[in-house]
């Protein structure tokens, strides 16, 4: 049994998604959780991302670039970090 760190039930392993990443293999939120959290993302409009991205996924152009798409994400993160600090700044 893993507990879910988004409802906080007790579910068995099964009821948790795979993640190679995490400690125990498995993800911190339970599949229900995972799949409500994706809803509210795609809903929200964060996950549609071609458009900021010249229409190109993260997935191709991590493909076209020969990087992860991890990589790529975290370039995104810390140009979009720069750009905030820049305009915190009164840079325009
Ligand atoms: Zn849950």
């Amino acid at each position: 049994m893993k507990t879910c760190s988004k409802c906080h039930d007790a579910k068995p392993l099964a009821c948790f998604g795979l993640q190679s990443t995490s400690a125990c293999g498995r993800r911190a939120a339970c599949r229900l959780c995972e799949a409500e959290r994706m809803r509210g993302y795609r809903a929200s409009g964060a996950g549609v991302n071609a458009k900021g991205t010249g229409g190109l996924s993260h997935r191709e152009i991590a493909r076209r670039l020969g990087m992860s798409k991890s990589r790529i994400q975290q370039l995104e993160a810390s140009a979009m970090r720069k750009l905030r600090a820049a305009l915190a700044e009164g840079w325009r």
